[in-house]
């Protein structure tokens, strides 16, 4: 019998998060009050003010058309405005801005427009696993990176053989990082574009996490004088807006590979919806206002409720710097698939083995921080129940 479907999806890394998923329902479906930490999606509705711009501009025609191209002269101004003000970083807005369909979107595409068939992409693990799907989709090789709680979850550069270096091509980073919410200092990224610049390649980092930080703001790998040469970044209004819906983010930095990548979405998409990156534009102009600051208060008091919690019931788990994650070590040493397993049949609590992002995330749990206080509080009290 015929199968319609491709060598290469068989390639891809099994999606682990299928049985935990196919469990949650059936506790849904059996009524059970589920607690669930496992999306990383925001629960609170995108800012008034950002859905008021939106009912303007859904008004008029113009943007009733196609939009093509990279982002309309508007939102490619807005980011590099934002950009300077945030990271003091100046940018072209013709050349150095390139609007995308979300960042998942723009990191799928990147390895057709800039990576050989054969050639190989140096990627985090743990990790999103897009930047796998990617590589693979674009006949590429992928050499994993080991990320460890030792190394403050940066790749030790360092440790890559050489012979994997010579067919290297692309170098994925991704801080904030999820799934560990591991910060990289500025020193980390200068020491990446100096390791890119040695070894011929293009560093990819994923910054959909950048304003979503309790701490000191994140930076961007770009402040790093030269790193355009080397380097593009990715930002996504997602997060920061609550606006994963909508599919409006952005790419940074070096103009030729960010040339490669609009060719390839030439070919793919026709655009972001005119009245989204009217929205996008007073989203970026607007990231100061207090409602964006209350959002941020609020899961910075919700992983205190967490943090709190698992610490009480034993876990050791890291204070997170950023992201809305709290990564936590499994208790007891036991396995991801063994503790989320557990969690969901003796506590209705969902969170993401770290497995599923990973060999490397192996012996951690994720938990998004996407469930108000009450209900989070509640959760810790019933994983402290749980007699490992
Ligand atoms: C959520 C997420 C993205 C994708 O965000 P978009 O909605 O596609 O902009 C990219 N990278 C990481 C690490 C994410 O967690």
């Amino acid at each position: 019998m015929t199968t319609w479907r491709a060598e290469r999806l068989n390639h891809l890394p099994p999606y682990l998060f299928v049985e935990i998923d196919r469990k949650k329902k059936e506790a849904l479906a059996a009524g059970r009050d589920v607690i669930d930490f496992g999306v990383g999606d925001p629960d609170q509705p995108t800012p008034a003010f950002i859905v008021e711009r939106m009912a303007q501009a859904i008004r008029k025609p113009a943007n009733h058309r196609y939009s093509f191209g990279t982002g309309t002269p508007e939102f490619r101004n807005a980011v590099a405005a934002f950009f300077e003000r945030r990271f003091g970083v100046r940018l072209d807005p013709q050349s150095e801005v390139l609007a995308l369909l979300g960042s998942k979107e723009g990191l799928l595409h990147l390895p057709t427009g800039v990576l050989n068939p054969g050639e190989t992409a140096l990627i985090p693990d743990p990790g999103y696993p897009v930047y796998i799907a990617g590589t693979l989709f674009a006949g590429g090789k992928c050499h994993m990176m080991a990320l460890s709680e030792a190394n403050g979850w940066l790749p030790d550069l360092d440790a890559i053989p050489a012979d994997v270096l010579r067919g290297a091509k692309l170098l994925y980073l991704n801080y904030p990082n999820n799934p560990t919410a591991a910060v990289a200092s500025l020193s980390f990224f200068e020491k990446a574009v100096l390791f890119a610049r040695r070894h011929k390649l293009l560093v990819v980092q994923d910054a959909a996490y950048s304003e979503v930080y309790f701490d000191d703001p994140p930076p961007s790998i770009l402040q790093v004088p030269g790193a355009k040469e080397v380097a593009i970044e990715l930002h996504s209004l997602s997060k920061t807006f609550n606006m994963t819906g909508w599919r409006v983010a952005f790419a940074v930095g070096n103009a030729d590979a960010l040339a490669s990548l609009a060719k390839v979405k030439n070919n793919a998409d026709s655009g972001i919806f005119g009245a989204v990156q009217e929205a996008g534009i007073e989203a970026l102009n607007g990231v100061s206002r207090p409602e964006i600051k209350q959002q941020f208060d609020s899961y910075r008091r919700r992983r205190d409720i967490l943090v709190g919690g698992l610490r009480e019931a034993g876990w050791s788990v890291a204070v997170p710097k950023a992201t809305f994650y709290v990564w936590a070590r499994c208790p007891k040493g036991l396995d991801s698939m063994t503790t989320s397993s557990r969690m969901l049949a003796e506590a209705n609590v969902v969170v993401i083995p770290g497995l599923g992002f990973g060999p490397h995330g192996e012996g951690y749990v994720r938990f998004a921080l996407t469930v108000d206080e009450s209900r989070t509080a509640e959760a810790g009290k019933r994983i402290a129940q749980i007699k490992w």
